[in-house]
């Protein structure tokens, strides 16, 4: 049930294990928050949800079925990361280690000293990394190396640092955690964005998110899968009869559909999951490219716009006291740069949101052009059409994106560890399994909790 990515990847894993699958899907495209379409202008395509994709790139379930016989072309900028800063600069992440240390002068040897040791090992890394925190690691030293920045909040790893301008970078990059920077966990994320810049990079697919569903469709195809959209399911009671269901659904979702099908305790556990902050997001149509103060940024598909690490720590500490920031942190996408597929000739296409409180109503957009402004002055000029999406648009057009959660829950120490409760895939009804991004190892697009749901599905029906 649903073909998000967590979806489509647990539905491909059943199937190659033999079983006949079917995805039902609610809206009548496939890809949950991860398709394209024409939202501004004729021409202009957008993606709707996701659109950079380190972990889609790094994902050791994608990287082991055919994507690229099926159309997937990843694309990377020459950079995958570029912030701007106030003195008209902007320090930029190179996607090669040594150039990222040379590049990030004084705190290079510190930058590398973090990051050095997973990126080398990213293989090894990743399947630790993505998948839940349960048994013995199969590298137990690089792990032990890694959970000396796992608990640290991003405000003590950045002490490391000597300059405001990699304090700023990594400020950005630990903001992606929906957590304030100086909680536990939000170092982690920070640590691990900045690893996969340079093992993977942060590549966009060629035609936009849509072609990297597409792929995952058209693999499930080849293995006799099927996807039916527009197909949403009110009841799991319509679907008995099936050896395993799969659900990728959030917690309130799955009560909504199957109440009586759980045991009271499982049911409670579901409600007390907790939802994280929302997401405000505009699409752009654009004249011309976004005119950056620092040309740099126009090297990297990604910009990170909120100034330094204090304004970024200020805005995103805000949110998690349900407050919305003055100068919010703005996360910035600008594939027509990369890939001109996504716009007409000369044209181009941004995608930009800033968090806000779960299910926030207000309206952001001056807030956060103001933020792009401050660092492109002459932005608005270059607009042609905007679409703006409030929390409640973006749920109205994906019902797992709850208040405008784009990570399917927030994950602070304690929903990182029983994510969605310490059952993780399996439910208190034994042939319905929880695959989205509400079970480990959480957002992102990597298609990892459908995988790791699958394979437990798979177990218990005694076939792996
Ligand atoms: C604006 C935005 C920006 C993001 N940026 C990035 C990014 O750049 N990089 C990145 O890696 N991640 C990003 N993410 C996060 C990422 O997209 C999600 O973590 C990921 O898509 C989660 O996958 P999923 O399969 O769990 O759920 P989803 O992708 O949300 O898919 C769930 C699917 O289930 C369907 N569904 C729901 N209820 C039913 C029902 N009752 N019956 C049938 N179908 C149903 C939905 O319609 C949907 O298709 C972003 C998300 C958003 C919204």
């Amino acid at each position: 049930m649903g073909s998000g990515p967590n979806g489509l990847a647990a539905a491909i894993v059943l199937a190659q294990a033999g079983l006949r699958v079917e995805v039902l899907e609610a809206e009548p495209t496939p890809g949950g928050a991860v398709r394209t379409m024409e939202l501004t202008l004729p021409g202009f395509l957008h993606d709707f949800g996701s659109a950079v994709y380190p972990l889609g790139a790094g994902s050791p379930f994608f990287s082991s079925i055919p994507l690229p016989d099926h159309g997937l072309d990843w694309i990377h900028s020459p950079a995958p990361l570029a912030h701007p800063l106030e003195d008209g600069t902007a320090v930029v992440l190179e996607r090669n280690l040594e150039d990222a240390r040379l590049s990030l002068g004084q705190d290079g040897n510190a930058w590398s000293l973090l990051v050095q040791p997973f990126v080398e090992n990213w293989r090894e890394f990743a399947p630790e990394i993505l998948r839940p925190l349960s048994g013995m690691p199969k590298h137990p030293l690089l792990m032990a190396r890694f959970g000396m920045h796992a608990l640290l909040s991003a405000k003590t790893i950045a002490r490391r640092f000597h300059s405001g301008r990699t304090r700023a970078l990594f400020a950005g990059l630990a903001a992606h955690s929906f957590l304030s920077l100086d909680e536990p966990l939000s170092g982690a994320f920070g640590v691990i964005f900045g690893i996969s810049a340079h093992a993977v990079g942060w590549p966009i697919p060629r035609g936009g998110a849509q072609s990297l569903t597409t792929a995952l469709c058209r693999y499930l195809a080849t293995l006799d899968g099927k996807v039916t959209t527009s197909s949403r399911v009110e009841s799991l009671a319509a679907l008995s009869g099936n050896d395993a269901i799969l659900c990728d659904l959030t917690p309130r979702q799955l009560l909504a559909i199957g109440e009586q099908r759980f045991s009271e305790g499982y049911r409670r556990r579901l409600k007390e999951f907790r939802y994280g902050c929302g997401v405000f997001k505009v699409d752009y149509a654009l004249s011309e490219p976004i005119p950056w103060k620092a040309s740099e940024c126009l090297r990297a598909a990604t910009v990170h716009v909120g100034g330094n690490f204090e304004e970024v720590a200020a805005s995103e500490k805000a949110v998690r006291n349900g407050q919305h920031a003055d100068r919010p942190f703005v996360l910035l996408a600008q594939p027509s740069l990369f890939d001109p597929s996504r716009a007409p000739a000369g044209k181009h296409t941004a995608w930009a949101y800033c968090h806000v409180p779960n299910g926030s109503n207000v309206n952001m957009l001056d807030r956060l052009e103001n933020q792009i402004e401050r660092f492109a002055p002459g932005f608005r000029e270059c607009v042609m059409a905007r679409r703006v999406f409030s929390p409640a648009e973006l749920e109205s057009m994906d019902a797992n994106l709850v208040g405008g959660d784009i990570g399917g829950g927030v994950v602070d120490l304690r929903q990182f560890l029983f994510r969605p409760t310490w059952q993780h895939y399996g439910t208190s009804a034994k042939d319905v399994y929880i695959c989205s991004s509400s079970t480990p190892p959480g957002g992102g697009v990597h298609g990892m909790c459908g995988y790791h749901a699958a394979m437990r599905a798979l177990k218990a029906l005694d076939i792996r």
